[in-house]
């Protein structure tokens, strides 16, 4: 396994890391830096959305597309190049990580071609925004038990019709400021666990869809509930064959090959000399078991970032949930030193007037990171996969 990257790879890394620092020094960009991203996707998202818009017209978004659909047809290395010199640059987090990264490759794999050519150009240019409809409040690790039910109301004619939609999803990241929501639905009645199942695109705005936002522990509101209540789309919006919806649902989530994660380390760096920084200022650094924390934290994050090039450069089973399980709690761990580091200042959550969160940097952060051993398959559930299928323990019980 060669870990070093090429001199292509390192020609194209001085060629984006220019371009990023050309513009985002210019007056409309600077003050984006470091916005959004995990715990902090509400923040400037129409001004986010604009950078989007100005990497899609220098042709910087979906870097790993292929040609033929638009991409620049990246290699997974100079994917991983392009994603940590946007991170190093401090650039804005994206807008559309669920159009690019999964439901593109997705479309490329399953969808029609008159479905590629609707959904993959303003995917590419930014201008159509996607949400991720799986979650319901009784379907999460066990996403088999979706209870949304979908069926085809063909309007009397002999083609076309609509499906209509009913049910709720729940966590749905985005979907208030999305156009378009990719659903699965069970549209054959009577069906169980993953059969019968269709994968939709749903238009949000329209009357049968209500987007409720949820109220995070952060004050953001990154994720929302989503009533579905006779809502339509179209009778060709339907992803692969009707009813034949989970393997492309479960085809979806295999396009996270965590390259944007990996990258993702390169924020968890600056994060963590944040903490050091403040450790040095409030003087915490003296405590020698805090010292020991955060040194030991530094150690981590240079295997977590080995285990992820791993992942990315061999098939080894496993290598994926071995990934989110140190990335993750590796992530909580920060959030609880860095709440030892501030020591009372941590505490501190109510602004002047008393009337709502003021959190700092530090503080979202702990309270966020509890959520990554929950989000893209909880610690338990990727624990359970090592166990299956990786060291062969008896499968678990499955209703
Ligand atoms: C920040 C964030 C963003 C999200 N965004 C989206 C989104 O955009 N779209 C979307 O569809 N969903 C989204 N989700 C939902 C996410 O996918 C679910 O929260 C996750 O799948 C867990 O499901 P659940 O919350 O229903 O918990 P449950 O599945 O009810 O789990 C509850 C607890 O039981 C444990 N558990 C469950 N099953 C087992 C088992 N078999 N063995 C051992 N332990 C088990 C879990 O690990 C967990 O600790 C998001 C979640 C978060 C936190």
């Amino acid at each position: 396994m060669d870990l070093t990257y090429s001199d292509a790879d390192q020609a194209f890394r001085t060629e984006i890391r220019t371009w990023l620092e050309d513009h985002l020094a210019s007056a409309d960009w600077a003050g984006l830096k470091g916005l959004g991203g995990p715990g902090k996707d509400h923040e400037a998202v129409e001004e986010r959305l604009a950078w989007n818009q100005h990497l899609a017209a220098h042709g910087w978004t979906c870097v790993g597309w292929p040609v033929e659909h638009g991409g620049r047809g990246l290699s997974l290395w100079q994917q991983v190049v392009f994603h940590e010199e946007c991170a190093r640059a401090h650039a804005p987090h994206g807008v559309n990580h669920l159009g690019e990264a999964l439901l593109g490759p997705t479309l490329m794999a399953y969808g029609t071609a008159e479905q590629q050519a609707r959904f993959l150009p303003p995917i590419r240019e930014v201008t159509e925004l996607w949400a991720q409809g799986y979650s319901e409040p009784d379907a999460g690790s066990d996403l088999a038990n979706v209870q949304t039910r979908a069926r085809l109301d063909d309007g009397g004619a002999e083609v076309g019709g609509e499906w209509v939609l009913d049910g709720q999803k729940v966590w749905t990241s985005n979907a208030h400021f999305s156009q378009w929501m990719f659903v699965v639905a069970r549209t054959e009645p009577g069906s169980q666990r993953h059969r019968g199942l269709s994968f939709l695109l749903v238009p949000i705005d329209q009357p049968g869809v209500e987007v409720r936002p949820i109220e995070q522990l952060t004050g953001g509101s990154e994720f929302n509930e989503v009533f579905l209540t006779g809502a339509r789309t179209g009778a060709d919006l339907v992803v692969g064959e009707p009813g034949q919806g989970w393997a492309v649902a479960m085809a979806l989530l295999g396009f996270e090959r965590g390259v944007s994660t990996l990258a993702q380390t390169v924020d968890y760096a600056r994060e963590l000399d944040t903490v050091v920084a403040r450790a040095r200022a409030n003087g915490s650094y003296d405590d020698l078991v805090l010292r020991d924390r955060l040194a030991t934290l530094k150690v981590e994050l240079s295997v977590i970032r080995a285990q992820g090039l791993r992942g990315l450069s061999s098939a080894e089973p496993g290598a994926d949930s071995v990934f989110k399980l140190v990335w993750a709690g590796w992530h909580r761990r920060l959030g609880e030193a860095a709440m030892e580091v501030a020591g009372h200042d941590g505490l501190l959550t109510r602004s002047a007037d008393g009337s709502a969160y003021d959190l700092d940097d530090h503080q979202r952060l702990f309270l966020f990171s509890r959520a990554d051993t929950i989000y893209g398959g909880s610690d338990e559930v990727q624990k359970n996969i090592l166990a299956e299928r990786v060291l062969g323990l008896p499968r678990e019980p499955r209703p």
